[in-house]
Parts: C-alpha cells; sequence; structure tokens
C-alpha cells in the first residue's frame, strides 16, 4: 500500500512520506523498549532491594518521554504530509489528464474523475494522517516486545513469534474476504447513483410523457441490487472481522496459559511472570488497534487503486523532437480510426484543407463528422494513415505548436469560473480589449455582453445558467477569432436552431475563412452552399466530395439532402407546396 502511494506520489516527491514513516517507527519502536523496561521494573520492586526500582523507574521516563514527544511530533506531521500528499496528487492528477487524449474522456470517465479527484484523494490523504500511525504501531511495538519476551523466557518468545505469521495469515484472509464484498458493493453503489442521476436528469422527459412512475423501474433494480450487495457484505465482513479477533484473543490466551503453566512447574518468577503478562496484554492492543484500521486502509487502498488508474492511462503520446509544420495545409492520408478495437468509424479517410478557404464536412448523423473533427485537433490518433499539418504527422508536432494553430468550437461549450472576458481570453490571453471587442463583435457576442449589468465583467458563474446554447457558442466563436488560429474547426449543429444565431455563424464563418482554413460540420444550407469544398461522409467513408453545384449535377446523397433541406426550409416558411430547388428561404 505504501509503496503504491509513493508510485501515484512519483518520484522526487516521497521524501515527506519517508520521514513521516521514519518518526512513526523511531515513536513505535521507544513505546516498545518502554514497555519493556516494566520487567527489570517489576523485577528490582519485587526482588530483595526495591529501591534499586527508582533506577529504573527514571530510566522509564527517560524512553516514554520522548516516546511521548515523537509520537505528537509523527502525528502533527501526519496531518501536514496528508495534506502534502492530497496536493501533490491533485497536481499529478492535473498533469495526467492534460496529457490524456480527448477519446479518454467518455461521459463516465468523467463522472468518475470527479470522485476521483474529491472522494478518492481525500481517502488517501488519511493514509498519512490518521491510518500509518496504528499500522507501524502494530507491526513495530510488538516486534520490540518480542524480542524483550525472546530474552526474559525464550519459551514465550518463541511461541509468540511463531503466532505472528499465523496472525498474519488469519488477518490476510479476512481482508480477502471484506475486500470481494467490498468490490462487488462498490458496483452496486456506482450503478446505483448513476441511476439516481439519470433518473433525475430524465425528470423533463418522463414527466411530459407522463411516465413518472415507469421511470423508477432501473432505479428500483439498481437499487435493490445494492441492498444485495450490502447484505452479502455483511455476510462475508462479519465472519472476516470476527475471525481475526479471534485469533487474536487465541493467541493472547495460548501465551496466558503458558505463561501460567510455567510460573506453576517453578519456571518463571513471580515479576517475570507478570511483565510477561503485560507485555503480551500490550501486544494483543497494538495488534487489534491495527487490525481496526483494516477497513479505512481498504478503502484508501481502493482510492489508491483508481487514482493510480487514471494516472497510468497512456496519454497522447508527446514528440521527443517535435517538429514544425511548413504552412497549414491539413492532409487526412487513409485514416482508419475506431474508438473500440473492432468497431471501426472511419475507413481509408483522405482529404485536403487547403491554407484557406471553408470545407463543409455533411452527412448523416453518426457518419463520423465529430470523428474527423476530432482527429484534427488531436483528441486522438488514428489507427492506420495519417493526419499531417503543414507537411508534418500530427504526432511529431509538439501541443503548444498544435494549439497555436488549430482552434475548436464545439458544441458542447466549457465555460470556466470566471469572468466573461476572462473566458474569452482564453483563446489569446494577452489580448487587449480592442480585440476581445473586435472579436465579440465578430461573434455576436458583444450583443450579449452589452445586455449584461455588469458587462465583459459579469462572472459567468451568474452568466452561466442565463446564456443560452446559443449563447454559449458565441463564447466559443469569439475565442477562436481572438485566438487568431490558421486553422478552425467549428460544429454549427445547434447554431442553426435560431434565425438570429443562424446569421451569427454565417457572419463568423465568413470571416474566419476569409483569413485561414476553416472546416465545419455544416447544418446551416449557406454554409454548405458556399463551401470551396464539400465533404460528404456516409458510414465513415467520404462519398461525394465537390462544390455545391457539381455535387446537385451528380444526383447523389448530397443532391437529396438539399432538396430536403429546401423542403424543410420551405415547410418553416411558406406553410405549403415547397419552394423550387436552389431557391432555399
Ligand atoms: P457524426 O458526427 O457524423 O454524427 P460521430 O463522429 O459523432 O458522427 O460518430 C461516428 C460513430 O462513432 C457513431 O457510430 C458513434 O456512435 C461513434 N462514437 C462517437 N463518439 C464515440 C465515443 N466517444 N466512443 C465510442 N464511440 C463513439
Amino acid at each position: 500500500m505504501i509503496r503504491r502511494l509513493l508510485t501515484a506520489l512519483g518520484a522526487g516527491h516521497t521524501r515527506p512520506v519517508h520521514v513521516l514513516l521514519g518518526l512513526l517507527t523511531a515513536a513505535a519502536l521507544a513505546q516498545g523498549v518502554a514497555f519493556a523496561l516494566l520487567v527489570p521494573l517489576l523485577r528490582a520492586l519485587f526482588g530483595p532491594q526495591p529501591g534499586a526500582a527508582w533506577g529504573w523507574l527514571w530510566l522509564f521516563c527517560g524512553v516514554a518521554a520522548p516516546a511521548v514527544v515523537l509520537t505528537f511530533a509523527a502525528q502533527r506531521r501526519g496531518f501536514r504530509v496528508g495534506a502534502e500528499v492530497a496536493r501533490r496528487l491533485h497536481h499529478r492528477l492535473g498533469e495526467a489528464v492534460v496529457a490524456l487524449p480527448q477519446a479518454w474522456f467518455t461521459r463516465s470517465r468523467v463522472g468518475a474523475l470527479t470522485r476521483v479527484a474529491g472522494e478518492d484523494v481525500l481517502a488517501v490523504m488519511s493514509l498519512p494522517a490518521h491510518q500509518l500511525r496504528p499500522l507501524v504501531t502494530a507491526v513495530v511495538t510488538p516486534l520490540a516486545i518480542v524480542v524483550v519476551v525472546l530474552v526474559l523466557d525464550p519459551l514465550i518468545g518463541v511461541s509468540l513469534a511463531v503466532a505472528a505469521p499465523f496472525l498474519l495469515a488469519v488477518l490476510w484472509m479476512s481482508n480477502r474476504m471484506v475486500a470481494r464484498s467490498d468490490r462487488g458493493r462498490d458496483l452496486a453503489i456506482g450503478e446505483a447513483a448513476a441511476r439516481v442521476l439519470e433518473f433525475a436528469r430524465a425528470q423533463p422527459v418522463l414527466r411530459a410523457f407522463g411516465r413518472t412512475v415507469e421511470g423508477h423501474r432501473e432505479l428500483d433494480t439498481a437499487l435493490r441490487a445494492q441492498r444485495d450487495a450490502d447484505r452479502r457484505m455483511i455476510g462475508l465482513a462479519v465472519p472476516g472481522l470476527v475471525s481475526f479477533g479471534f485469533a487474536v484473543r487465541v493467541v493472547f490466551t495460548a501465551a496466558l496459559a503458558l505463561a501460567v503453566y510455567r510460573f506453576l512447574g517453578g519456571l518463571l518468577d513471580a515479576p517475570t511472570t507478570i511483565a510477561v503478562l503485560v507485555l503480551v496484554g500490550r501486544i494483543t492492543e497494538a495488534v487489534g488497534t491495527g487490525a481496526e484500521t483494516g477497513a479505512t486502509l481498504r478503502i484508501s487502498g481502493n482510492a489508491l487503486d483508481r487514482i493510480a488508474e487514471v494516472l497510468e492511462s497512456p496519454p497522447l503520446p508527446e514528440p521527443d523532437q517535435p517538429r514544425m509544420p511548413t504552412g497549414n495545409v491539413v492532409r487526412f492520408d487513409r485514416v482508419g480510426f475506431g474508438y473500440r478495437p473492432g468497431e471501426p468509424v472511419l475507413h481509408d479517410v483522405s482529404f485536403t484543407l487547403p491554407d484557406r478557404g471553408l470545407t463543409a464536412l455533411v452527412g448523416p448523423s453518426g457518419s463520423g463528422k465529430s470523428t474527423v473533427a476530432r482527429l484534427i485537433a488531436r483528441y486522438a490518433d488514428p489507427q492506420t494513415g495519417s493526419v499531417s499539418l503543414g507537411g508534418v504527422d500530427l504526432r511529431d508536432i509538439g501541443t503548444v505548436e498544435r494549439t497555436a494553430r488549430i482552434a475548436c468550437v464545439f458544441q458542447d461549450v466549457y465555460l470556466f469560473e470566471g469572468t466573461l472576458a476572462e473566458n474569452v481570453r482564453i483563446g489569446r490571453p494577452g489580448a487587449d480589449d480592442e480585440a476581445l471587442d473586435r472579436a465579440a463583435r465578430a461573434a455576436g457576442l458583444i450583443e450579449v455582453v452589452e445586455s449584461l449589468p455588469h458587462g465583459w465583467d459579469t462572472r459567468v458563474g451568474e452568466a452561466g445558467a442565463t446564456l443560452s446554447g446559443g449563447q454559449r457558442q458565441r463564447v466559443s466563436i469569439a475565442r477562436a477569432l481572438l485566438a487568431r488560429t490558421p486553422i478552425v474547426v467549428l460544429d454549427e449543429a445547434t447554431a442553426a436552431l435560431d434565425p438570429e444565431n443562424d446569421a451569427v455563424v454565417g457572419a463568423a464563418v465568413a470571416e474566419l475563412a476569409a483569413r485561414g482554413s476553416v472546416l465545419v460540420i455544416a447544418h446551416r444550407p449557406a454554409t454548405v452552399r458556399d463551401a470551396d469544398q464539400i465533404l460528404v461522409l456516409d458510414g465513415g467513408r467520404i462519398v461525394e466530395r465537390g462544390r455545391h453545384e457539381e455535387l446537385l449535377a451528380t444526383g447523389g446523397w448530397y443532391a437529396g439532402f438539399w432538396e430536403r433541406r429546401n423542403h424543410a426550409a420551405g415547410w418553416r416558411l411558406v406553410p405549403g407546396p415547397a419552394l423550387p430547388a436552389g431557391g432555399h428561404r
């Protein structure tokens, strides 16, 4: 467990834990020695010269006092190291998360990450703060005492030494039983928590369709599974926990019986017998307390496993010697990609984005449009073929260089805690107010800023809830405009929802395309019609490519798509017969 903690902390950050372990060991050793001094003390007290006991008493105080001071110091340091461990783990998790490929961030993993960074780090923090002390005491103090008993009465000493592996075996077995039940219970709790969340999120839909009763069913099943797992845990854990306590008492009773037997046989004098009994009692107590931390220790162990899983997830590899792209042409060369083995999403996709102009990506839902966009942003690497920028494979370009050249405007716009201005400045942290205003104007964000009571200084925490999906997307577009990257990847999906947003996105796309290369997952007919290049994706393959007129003339998927678009547009504006082809809106 300690080794796993040290690994999680990373090289160069293990010293505080080592120092703490040293302090704890010294404290436990001093405790053991202090207890051992009871033997000569008792012997002197019951011997022919009881006055000699004073000397031993002073020596006892001389050892016990440092033991108390060391324990106090170790306890204080334990809290400090706990805080340091938490800080370091957060840091390491942050570093790991930054380097993880975007494909790692599935919905369930993001949920789990919240738990890892919160609850699990807290659980590991209590390892140095609370759990190490009883654990070290449970091992070191009995060891010191056993050594003393070995000297006093080798037979009892040897029996205690022999009992140690027996106790350890019982402890190991009981731990395994409890851990097995814990794991099953963890899964059941996770499932139940996910169902409760889902049930809460689904309320608007369930209520809208009057399905409040059926909506319960999955939740009920999950809760029942959790109850069953709880029962199983009690069934497995209780014998596990009881068996160790029982074994400790068996050892204690055996040592007691042996001491009495040897005293009655005249092989042990009275003071030594009393001392041995006191020492055996102390061993039992130390081991018992250590075992009691077993439950919390297991929780920390499981937490540590989950943290290690995140830390050990393979990061998106950074090139050892990054190469500089020449120019900003993006090329897909026979790219094959799938999120899961055996389930390819893109097949043999090849195309080129020139360093200027608008490329529209269209195709049925699920055809792989977003996946293409993600590969350009290197959210993941293709399994076959390559994606290159300026003649260099994306894998050979450093992250800093890549992000300086490619900006993404995706649907799920994340707004950080901070002011609206700070949120847009993420695009280019040093941008002045004028540049900020210009970007906001082009992104249609300025109207939003002006309507807010504190303008640019409005905290997104307050405004986040009041910003609509379209307005959030404008923040994202403004970021991209401000960043002035030569390549922008944009997903218009939500933008086409209302006419006002439609116009804003249209203008922004035109501006971006005039100064660089833009790849748009297009939904607005105007974007598609005006594109310099249209790529039609179907089933993960590019099935058609060309300009609007060329594709209409082929009468393929695109021609049908255009027909349907116009039909829909016609329906919206003029209830009645559809407008003729080409006359959208
Ligand atoms: P589009 O953008 O054209 O709707 P996507 O690129 O989002 O298509 O999805 C293409 C395919 O990849 C779909 O079958 C989808 O289920 C799958 N897919 C998308 N994202 C993921 C993901 N993170 N993990 C697993 N499969 C995914």
